[in-house]
């Protein structure tokens, strides 16, 4: 029998392990000068614009829907298809989630059901690149400029994707990335968020910080809650390792997923009833490849069964809106009927960049069968 394939696994080089023991003997290790370089490195990626890099993906979306002054009263449109991090945030700060369902084909949030949830109230759109597909971003900035609305774009899935071949985080408003473990390059846990400017960009550090702002000669002062939220440099070398291997990673990444196609042949979605994910070979990054399941077969027990051929599967995600948490807001089942359904059937194939084609194939010829009977 094949070993297992995991869903995903980072690919961590000698390089970036060496660096890291550096900053280990380096006798410093919270943040300094490698989360400087980092931070330096993403910005020149990110055309110049200002970055800072926190201690998670979550809370670089929390700060921004702070620095946009966004509370009590604020509403603020995301889709139920995201890790919950996305609307959590929107609680965090006192604000009302809003969800607009999902479209079937690209998963990610529908914006002409964004349009239609806009009121007097909404302040802000939190997008999500679901897989690293991005979506329609000419439309997104034009809806959020005729309404006057801030955009927190939750990038974190989608770090080397692009948008006309510039990449995602080198325009728009305020835009997140996460470097958590499972992503496409990771500081173990980690995030950064993409500023407008120098003002944002001091309110991002003092919220990052305790509200601390140095002012005058050797003085400190607190003018805001900042809570703790800053990279170390044990995370930031991980991060300068990764980075270096970003255009790799996301060329394997697309490689691996055009192999799924090829394999899977025309017919596979006619033939199982299974629905593949957009072929975006343009502007995906392919953080994950993932198939919505005819609904003949339940989703824990695809899961099961591949786990018996010993591969492993994801799923991202339950739609947000069916937790306790939020049922207690007034939402309940039937009010985003796409999100439920692909929230119900969404699995993740394995993807990811140590991964070969042999690994593809033997997850498709397991799904098939696990499919067909
Ligand atoms: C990973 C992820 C987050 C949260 O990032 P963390 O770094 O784990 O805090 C938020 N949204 C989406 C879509 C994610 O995939």
């Amino acid at each position: 029998m094949n070993e297992f394939l995991p869903f995903s696994r980072p690919s961590i080089d000698e390089a970036t392990i060496a660096a890291v023991a550096e900053t280990l003997r380096s006798g410093w290790i919270t943040s300094g000068p490698k989360v400087q370089e980092f931070e330096k490195q993403l910005s020149g990626y990110f055309g110049g614009r200002p970055v800072r890099t926190f201690n998670s993906g979550t809370c670089t979306m929390e700060i921004a829907l702070r620095i946009a002054g966004l509370g009590h009263g604020d509403e603020v449109i995301t889709t139920p298809i995201s890790w919950v991090a996305t609307a959590n945030v929107i609680l965090e700060v006192g604000a009302t989630p809003v969800f607009a369902d999902v479209d079937p084909a690209t998963r990610n949030i529908d914006l002409d059901k964004v349009e239609a949830a806009i009121t007097p109230r909404t302040k802000a759109i939190i997008p999500v690149y679901l897989a690293g597909k991005p979506v329609d971003m000419d439309r997104l900035y034009k809806i959020a400029a005729r309404h006057k609305l801030r955009v927190v774009e939750d990038a974190a899935q989608a770090i080397g994707s692009t948008w006309q071949g510039k990449p995602i985080g080198s325009f728009g408003d305020f835009v997140s990335f996460s470097f958590q473990a499972n992503k496409n390059i990771t500081t173990s846990e980690g995030g950064c968020l993409v500023l407008n400017n120098t003002e944002e960009a001091a309110l991002a550090e003092k919220y990052r910080l305790q509200g601390v702002t140095r002012s005058g000669y050797d003085g400190i002062e607190v003018d805001v809650l900042g809570g703790k939220f800053n990279m170390t440099d044990i995370a930031a070398a991980i991060g300068l390792g990764q980075f270096a291997q970003l255009n790799m990673i996301t060329a394997q990444r697309r490689k691996l997923a055009r192999h799924y196609f090829a394999t899977l042949g025309k017919d596979f979605e006619a033939q199982t009833g299974a629905q593949l994910p957009p072929a975006d070979f343009e502007n995906t990054n392919w953080h994950l490849f993932q198939v919505v399941l005819p609904e003949r077969i339940t989703r824990a027990d695809f899961m099961a069964r591949m786990k018996d051929k010993n591969i492993g599967i994801g799923y991202h995600y339950a739609p947000i809106h069916l937790f306790k948490l939020y049922r207690a807001q007034g939402f309940k089942e039937g009010m985003f009927p796409i999100a439920e359904r692909v929230g119900r059937q969404i699995v993740s194939l394995p993807m990811f960049a140590a991964m070969n084609e042999n690994d593809v194939e033997r997850t498709c010829v397991a799904m098939c069968e696990v499919l067909e009977n």
